[in-house]
């Protein structure tokens, strides 16, 4: 399935039903599988035979809907989790530990800014946060010798930044550490990181890959790429014996292709247990087989609105990297070619009474705390996401009180930007 198209990949990737076998996906409802004799079950637990034991660990629903997520990025291996905050925790504590250093984009997604700034730096892992914007001098400055992974957002949430990823993995590369990509905005449809040298991907598969709200998870990818033994001093939990599995090294028994997620499964969701249920994962499928499909039109919602808004006379400003005027379009024009997302953020004049009176206002887009959406919806974040912060915070955050995020959804063009129209009339 590797070398077939995206679209293709999408509807018939990850699994291949044998005779009789049923066509789609089956759930398998079971936490636990059954098996002859100890020794069997035995050879499972030293990871000497493949194959399942426990659903916390792996489960075949999940696995097959992995596998189709892992030809779709172009990696080698690729595990569920149970939200997107669960794939980029445990991407990058995969690799970071107590006394560690991570260089993230600055520009990244509220949660985890959350994560990185305050909850992973209690268990004692530092992280530098440069622009995504930066000049390469000022990115190889952030490195430290104990610096483990670096981190960015292909399309950041909200801020619709657009992550030079070829500039990013070059500093990674040149420092002997892996760039880890949250590809959630984009999905692989819109671009595939891996192909401009990210080593893992990151996805919140409650977004676009599931499309319609049912159902919150993650995903982690691996490109089979990064040499950890080559850096093996710095990647102790890769490169040496695994004294809880019995004294496996991964790096060698399981290869640049497979080491990062047999660990990553092996260690951190048998002792975090943050695993997709079957349910869930059988869902995500539904998702992804028409991924391809509704990203092109979630993209041309997008563009039509950010091209409607750019020209309305009671907007400030737009932002979305398919507007020429935007300062991410040439990177866009590099890294998306077909297409960005459907989210546009954008500023009206009139600040926060303006934007609360718009959204009042609007009859098709609902106000909501989601994005990626088949339904179109909007949020204010001055007056809900980020509403404890008083006015010069918001300033300080690059958070106008007046931004209105969009997420657009798979409604008539026409009639969502007329929607738009009445109520900028009202504002
Ligand atoms: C929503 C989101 C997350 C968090 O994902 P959940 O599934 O809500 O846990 C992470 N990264 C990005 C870019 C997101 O948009």
């Amino acid at each position: 399935m590797e070398n077939y198209r995206p679209e293709t990949i999408c509807v018939q990737g990850g699994y291949t039903p044998g005779n009789g076998e049923p066509r789609q996906i089956p759930i398998v409802q079971s936490t636990t599988f059954k098996y002859a004799t100890s020794a069997d079950m035995g050879k499972l637990f030293d990871l000497e035979a493949s194959g399942y034991f426990y659903s916390r660990l792996q489960n075949p629903t999940c696995d097959y809907v992995a596998a189709k997520i892992a030809a779709l990025e172009g990696g080698t291996a690729a595990m569920l989790t149970s939200s997107g905050q669960a794939a980029n925790f445990l991407a990058l504590f995969n690799i970071a530990s107590c006394g560690d250093h991570i260089v993230s984009s600055a520009s990244i997604y509220g949660g985890t800014f959350n994560l990185l700034s305050v909850t992973m730096a209690k268990m004692g892992i530092e992280v530098t946060f440069v622009s995504p914007d930066c000049a390469p001098q000022e990115l190889d400055a952030a490195f430290r010798p104990n610096t483990k992974a670096v981190f960015g957002e292909t399309i950041a949430n909200p801020a619709l930044t657009v992550l030079d990823i070829e500039k990013f993995a070059a500093a990674a590369h040149a420092h002997g550490v892996p760039l880890v990509v949250d590809n959630t905005f984009p999905t692989p449809v819109g671009c595939r990181p891996i192909q401009w040298g990210a080593d893992i991907v990151t996805h919140s598969t409650t977004k676009y890959m599931d499309g319609h709200g049912v159902a919150v998870g993650g995903a982690i990818v691996d490109a089979g790429r990064f040499d950890w033994m080559a850096h093996a001093h710095k990647f102790p939990g890769l490169c040496t014996p695994d004294e809880s599995y019995h004294g496996i090294t991964y790096a060698e028994k399981f290869g640049r292709e497979g080491a990062f997620i047999t660990k990553c499964t092996a260690q951190l969701m048998r002792d975090f247990g943050c695993t997709q249920s079957p349910q869930s994962a059988f869902y995500l499928n539904l998702g992804l087989e028409s991924l391809h499909v509704r990203m092109q039109r979630h993209c041309e919602n997008g563009q039509a609105v950010a091209e409607f808004l750019h020209s309305h006379p009671k907007v400030e400003a737009v932002h979305y990297c398919g507007l020429p005027s935007d300062p991410y379009h040439a990177l866009a024009e590099k890294y998306l070619p077909n297409g960005s997302c459907g989210v546009v953020s954008f500023e009206l004049k009139g600040g926060r009474p303006a934007a609360e009176a718009f959204m009042g206002r609007l009859r098709l887009a609902a106000i909501e705390t989601h994005v990626a959406d088949a339904r179109t919806c909007c949020l204010n974040p001055a007056t809900s996401t980020h509403r404890q912060m008083t006015e010069q915070q918001l300033a300080e955050a690059g958070i106008p009180a007046g931004l209105v995020r969009m997420s657009c959804g798979l409604e008539s063009k026409e009639e969502l930007i007329a929607d738009i129209q009445q109520a900028l009339e009202a504002v």
